[in-house]
């Protein structure tokens, strides 16, 4: 069976990448997010096994015990990992899948998948993450700050990534994300990979056909 595209979506909270992501898998055919596991509280809003498995800490650990992550990090405190599992099953029905995982997490999945395709999408500008880091305005400054600090700080690894996309005006950058995943199904090898049959029947030389 053949095998999609893995695509590792980072960025620092305040990109729009949850957004960016949902829009883009609701938009293109064949591609899917992998539901990480992590311990850190459900949401307001979530649900679980939607957003993440909400796992606690003893069975997160288990399940690195045992080998069942793809790549695993500790994130501000809270463990996150992708399991195995929730990718292969994607890669197996020749699905492209995303991973919105930390910097720390893309370097594990780049050390296993080299072929994995890295995106990094920033914020357009220091002052446009500030705002939207702080909200509606109603966390401290100390909190706001602390948020501010933490997406510098993974931001300080775009240079890892293959690709960069800047969320100014969001319908661009959902082009542009689109465009990324199209041309990677355009490559010669997926090409020749998904459209095999094709390929053998324009090449053949049946007698009588020059
Ligand atoms: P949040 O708690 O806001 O949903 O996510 C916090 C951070 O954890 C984000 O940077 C997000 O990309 C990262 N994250 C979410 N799931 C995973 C995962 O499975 N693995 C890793 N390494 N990071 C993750």
């Amino acid at each position: 069976m053949s095998q999609g595209t893995l695509f590792i979506i980072s960025a620092p909270s305040g990109a729009g990448k949850t957004s960016l992501v949902r829009e883009l898998i609701e938009s293109l055919d064949g591609i899917q997010v992998s539901v990480s596991h992590t311990t850190r509280a459900q949401r307001e809003g979530e649900v679980d096994g939607v957003n993440y498995h909400f796992t606690d800490p003893a069975t997160f650990e288990a399940m690195i015990e045992r080998g069942e992550f793809f790549e695993h990090a500790c994130v501000f405190g809270n463990y996150y990992g992708t399991s195995r599992r929730s990718v292969q099953t994607i890669l197996d029905v020749g699905q492209d899948v995303i991973l919105e995982i930390d910097w720390q997490g893309a370097r594990q999945v780049r050390e296993q998948m080299p072929e994995a395709v890295s995106i990094f999408i920033l914020p357009p500008s220091r002052e446009e993450l500030e705002r939207r880091l702080a909200g509606r305005g109603t966390d401290e400054h100390a909190v706001i700050a602390k948020r501010m600090q933490e997406a510098v700080s993974e931001m300080s690894h775009y240079a890892e990534y293959d690709y960069l996309v800047i969320n100014d005006d969001f319908t661009t950058a959902l082009e542009e994300l689109q465009a990324l995943v199209i041309s990677r199904r355009l490559t010669r090898h997926n090409m020749q990979h998904r459209h095999a049959p094709l390929l053998a029947a324009l090449l053949s030389r049946e007698p009588g056909v020059e």
